[in-house]
């Protein structure tokens, strides 16, 4: 698993750090809304960087949220195997 802490941030040369995020997905017929997402976050630009784990995680989750056809799905990120 890779580590980013410590990393400069590409775009703007800024620290990144841990924190957690809220991901949006907008599709047709479902807003997906995700809290609490680990990401890898650029102190000063604000960029945001999922992991590969996480970012399958959320496809699974959205995927999930699609199926129960809601206009509007507001859900906690967890781990999905
Ligand atoms: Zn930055």
């Amino acid at each position: 698993m890779k580590k980013f802490t410590g990393d400069k941030c590409p775009l703007c040369g800024g620290s990144k750090e841990q924190g957690f995020t809220t991901f949006t997905v907008d599709m047709q017929d479902t807003l997906v809304v995700i809290r609490n997402v680990p990401a890898t976050i650029c102190s000063l630009c604000g960029n945001e960087w999922l992991s590969d784990e996480v970012a399958m995680s959320i496809e699974r989750i959205v995927e999930e949220a699609k199926n129960k056809q809601h206009d509007v799905e507001v859900t906690q990120f967890r781990k999905v195997a």
